[in-house]
């Protein structure tokens, strides 16, 4: 249970000049990363005054006070008095390049959303298109304070590559689906898309292990990887039991879409007599380690499943999305007391508009109490602890990230509470989670590394993206031709 302060020890003097030492900011710290109990754990967060993270090597080495890291030596050093540090947030579940489709179709059912609009312009997706998406997505986030993404795409090699020149850090999984949409095969062949011929059924599970094989641990083990099935209404029961297989052969995550609203349960249990967790927990998904994007549709009949598999399942929350669809949210309190990791999203940005890590938190913490009518339930404690540890722990790097502590990666975000809609601070939980936003971000780290500095990116030139991808925009929303990667029949 102790708290990770370490004062510099005489040891120290002989070290090498740390990397980076960020002094004299307010850290926030779990009193014990390990705790599992949510409660205990929420509780157990600490802002602690006056505080220097000491980083070489990419990794938090030391977690000390000003004083003592004002007479370590240090090759650089960011004067944080006056900001809050935390541990950078995570986007547990995104469609990276779907932001070149923000705001484009709105105010529409998913039905709709998906098969008039989404699948037949993905059908048009390039390599380019995927390339700058992904790059303003990763500028968004850096901006936001997010320093982790679990990315679910088509062309995933050429987000690794993005991934790799921004400097966050992400796991990626190649998407695939079991059957291709009927109309499609026709027209085949006219176009060099990058979703052109997406993968299917055993097939696509080859391709997608042999993404998560050959990119696991690049870019200095910044990426890691998943096997990543799109849902169990789009990829049978037999494709998903032998992803299970592949998944515990290979000790690689499992990332899908499952029971994403009330209506895709409804369907299954009337076509299989099955919820979508049934099909999970049957094909043996429940056994290795899987992160389910969204689970609104989850009901108490599937919880005893996921007890079952405590520890293992990740469900990636973002209550901005289903607002605009109308659908029930996820219901997290019942997943944590089923011991599931409740980690924060945004989904894509077609459907969420932005991906706003701080916003999904913030959401997250009113929905739950409008939704459990609890005013006492999913606290900003809480509320802090599902944006940083649980969300870590949700997309498999439960041990590497989400806490200020020594021997984790040093992934953080320096925010600045000076502003008018942030005084005075009574409560430093409530004005993070109620009050700050996710502009109030005024330094990202990865790694050690500074990606935005004082509001300032390093690693990526916003105008000369998003100049580049309005040309392509035309090309990409078209519709004319008639095809379509899927269909949404649920
Ligand atoms: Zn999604």
């Amino acid at each position: 249970m102790a708290a990770p302060t370490a004062p510099a020890s005489p040891a120290s003097a002989s070290l090498p000049p740390a990397d980076l030492i960020v002094t004299g900011c307010t850290a926030l710290l779990h009193a014990d990363p390990d705790e599992l109990d949510p409660q205990r754990a929420a509780e157990g967060i600490e802002f602690r005054p006056d505080t220097a993270i000491v980083v070489r090597d990419g990794i938090i080495a030391d977690v000390t006070d000003s004083a003592a890291a004002s007479r370590m030596e240090s090759v650089e050093r960011i004067d944080a008095h006056g900001l809050v540090a935390l541990p950078g947030l995570v986007n547990c579940h995104t469609h990276s390049p779907m932001v070149a489709l923000r705001g484009l179709v709105e105010d529409r059912p998913e039905q709709e959303w998906f098969n008039d609009w989404i699948w037949p312009i993905e059908s048009n997706l390039t390599p380019r298109v995927v390339a700058l998406g992904a790059r303003l997505a990763c500028a968004e986030m850096i901006r936001g304070g997010v320093t982790c993404f679990a990315d679910h795409y088509f062309a995933m090699d050429v987000i690794a590559d993005v991934v790799t020149e921004t400097g966050l850090r992400a796991n990626l999984g190649e998407a695939f689906f079991s059957s291709q949409e009927a109309g499609q095969e026709a027209s085949q062949g006219a176009s060099q898309g990058a979703s052109e011929g997406v993968a299917q059924g055993s097939e696509g599970l080859a391709r997608s292990l042999d993404f998560a094989l050959t990119h696991r641990g690049r870019a200095d083990g910044r990426i890691t990887t998943s096997l990543a099935p799109h849902a169990p209404y789009t990829v049978t029961a037999e494709d998903l039991a032998a992803t299970a297989q592949v998944a515990r052969e290979h000790d690689l995550l499992v990332h899908l879409h499952a029971a994403e609203n009330r209506a895709q349960t409804d369907t299954s249990l009337a076509r299989h007599g099955r919820t979508p967790i049934d099909v999970l927990h049957d094909t043996g998904l429940l056994d290795v380690d899987v992160l389910i994007a969204h689970g609104t549709g989850i009901l108490e009949r599937d919880l005893p499943a996921l007890r079952a598999a405590r520890g293992r399942t990740g469900i990636a929350t973002a209550p901005r999305g289903y607002m605009k669809f109308g659908w029930d949210t996820t219901p997290v309190r019942a997943l944590v007391d089923a011991g599931v990791h409740v980690g924060l999203a945004t989904d894509g940005a077609a459907s969420n508009n932005t991906l706003d890590v701080w916003e999904a938190m913030t959401l997250t913490a009113l929905v739950q109490k409008q939704t459990e009518h609890d005013p006492r339930w999913l606290t900003a404690r809480q509320a802090l602890r599902h944006a940083t540890l649980d969300s870590a722990r949700a997309v498999g790097l439960g041990d590497t990230v989400g806490s200020l502590a020594p021997g984790r990666r040093a992934d953080l975000v320096l925010v600045d509470l000076n502003g008018p809609h942030t005084q005075p601070v009574h409560d430093l939980a409530a004005t993070l989670v109620h009050s700050a936003r996710s502009a109030d971000v005024r330094t990202t780290i990865v790694d050690g590394r500074v990606l935005m500095r004082d509001g300032r990116l390093t690693t990526v030139d916003v105008p000369s993206v998003t100049g580049e991808l309005s040309q392509l925009l035309p090309a990409l929303v078209e519709r004319g031709h008639g095809k379509r990667i899927q269909e949404y029949d649920t």
